[in-house]
């Protein structure tokens, strides 16, 4: 990363370098369908919680989000 911001131009703005920033983070985070073992998930979720910001990612998207017990009866037409 850090090799990758030093070719770019000495008048690149701060957040053209928080941009980049969080676009390589994003590119490396986990994605679907990548199978993690639970004691990974736990220190995946551990580490997420000591963020300032846990809810969204750098390019503002939900990291988390929440479903009532309500909607989850609806996805599996429990309730019509
Ligand atoms: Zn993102």
């Amino acid at each position: 990363m850090l090799d990758a911001l030093e070719s770019q131009p000495a008048s690149a703005s701060v957040d053209l370098i928080k941009d980049r920033v969080a676009t390589m983070s994003c590119k490396a985070a986990v994605k679907g369908n990548h199978k993690l073992s639970v004691s990974e998930v736990h220190a995946l979720i551990d580490e997420l919680m000591t963020l300032e910001n846990p809810y969204h990612c750098p390019h503002g998207r939900p990291t988390i989000i929440s479903m009532s017990k309500y909607e989850i009866e609806k996805k599996f037409k429990r309730i019509v």
